[in-house]
């Protein structure tokens, strides 16, 4: 093999904070797989992958990374991974997307590292802490590791193991909590308790693990909106992780879900709905030190983010704004933050030529389809995301 054709294994995705992270592949897909709203690994057999091969990859990834910064000094840079070397590597078909993964992770320089895929602590203790120690040993500048996994499957695991776990280089944990609502849990088969998400938390900082819960508002449907709100708040209040973010339910046709929406057992939240039940949902945050943020790009509100207590009102201000819109600019806002022009409210006030220029879209729209083809049109431009 040339040495350019080097790969190690990655997974489909990682959270959007970890975009620049270096991603390895620990576990393949999810070992529960029945969250009605989750399409990404429907389909996929989970599997352990040995420790071997874990550190064959890790292996893999330095030589690599040395590989490219030995290209650095060729092309006189230094050793830095700088734009020549990144476009030196990206503009050669003969490099494999591992070399291009490594590169950019270099030329970012985040230090960082996301272990996939979707429930990594589901791996025996002392296996977990053997891949860790090796990631640390091969590469020592490391700034932080981190994984996801399942509150069912960290609830398992002793405080003692969750703290080996963390003495082995683990900093941090990303949960998909979704609800605090037990019923809602149990209809979308989240397959965990609100008190087992409670425990879990608990724990996972107990052990020194930073915590980091998704929370995904639109998930109660118009049926149980206000209850998954207040409830999820309440769960929250009660772990108090370093981190809640906050990624909007979409529901592409390839989710279970979908067939609650077809059969009208399941009514999506429209965007008015879904801002006001994040006003409550934030007015229900109490007591906590969490930082939250909206970074995904499903979310309508971008700036609902802030540390509490003290952004609260911040927070509030920013749903309120939107809530406060005449309908007609609410539906401009919409469109334009659907379609990547805007980040806020604000936006609407700056930019008069967008702002014309969706106007008579929509009106186009509207006057062909009706305001049934308005919401479909903001729809699928939602949908282009997932
Ligand atoms: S546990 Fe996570 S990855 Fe697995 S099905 Fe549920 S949402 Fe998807």
């Amino acid at each position: 093999m040339m040495e350019k054709e080097l790969s190690f294994e990655q997974g489909p995705i990682r959270p959007p904070n970890e975009a620049r992270s270096l991603l390895l592949r620990v576990t393949r897909n999810c070992p529960w797989n029945q969250c009605l709203f989750c399409p990404v690994y429907k389909g996929r057999k989970f599997s352990l992958r040995t420790v071997e091969e874990i550190k064959k990859d890790i292996q893999t990834a330095r030589d690599i990374s040395d590989d490219i910064k030995a290209l650095s000094w060729k092309l006189g840079a230094r050793g830095s991974i700088d734009d020549q070397v990144v476009s030196h590597i990206f503009g050669s078909s003969s490099y494999s997307d591992s070399y291009r993964s490594i590169a950019a992770w270099l030329y970012y320089g985040t230090g960082a590292c996301f272990l996939q895929d979707a429930d990594n602590l589901v791996m025996k203790t002392k296996n977990l802490v053997d891949v860790l120690e090796f990631l640390k040993e091969k590469f020592p500048d490391i700034t932080r590791i981190t994984t996801y996994s399942r509150s069912r499957t960290i609830v398992r695991k002793s405080l003692e193991s969750l703290k080996q776990i963390r003495k082995a280089g683990l900093d941090r944990i990303h949960i998909g909590l979704e609800s605090g609502y037990d019923p809602l849990l149990k209809l979308v088969k989240k397959g965990v308790t609100a008190a087992q998400h409670i425990t879990a938390g608990r724990n996972v900082i107990e052990a020194g693990i930073e915590l980091s819960e998704y929370v995904m508002p639109g998930l109660g449907g118009q049926e149980m909106w206000r209850e998954h709100a207040v409830e999820t708040a309440r769960v929250l209040n009660q772990i108090n992780p370093h981190f809640i973010r906050l990624r909007s339910l979409r529901v592409p046709s390839r989710v279970p879900l979908f067939e609650k929406l077809k059969d009208g057992t399941f009514t999506m939240q429209t965007d008015d709905r879904l801002a006001e039940e994040i006003r409550v949902f934030v007015e229900n945050l109490e007591g906590i030190t969490s930082t939250v943020t909206s970074d995904h790009i499903m979310n309508l509100l971008e700036e609902v983010t802030g540390k509490m207590p003290e952004d609260k009102e911040k927070m509030l201000d920013v749903v309120r704004a939107y809530q406060e819109l005449p309908k007609s600019e609410r539906l401009i806002y919409r469109v334009g933050r659907r379609g990547g022009a805007y980040r806020s409210t604000d936006d609407l006030k700056h930019d008069p030529v967008t702002y014309e220029k969706i106007k008579n879209l929509m009106q186009e729209v509207k006057t062909k389809e009706g305001t049934q083809g308005v919401e479909k049109f903001i729809a699928d431009m939602v949908d282009r995301y997932i």
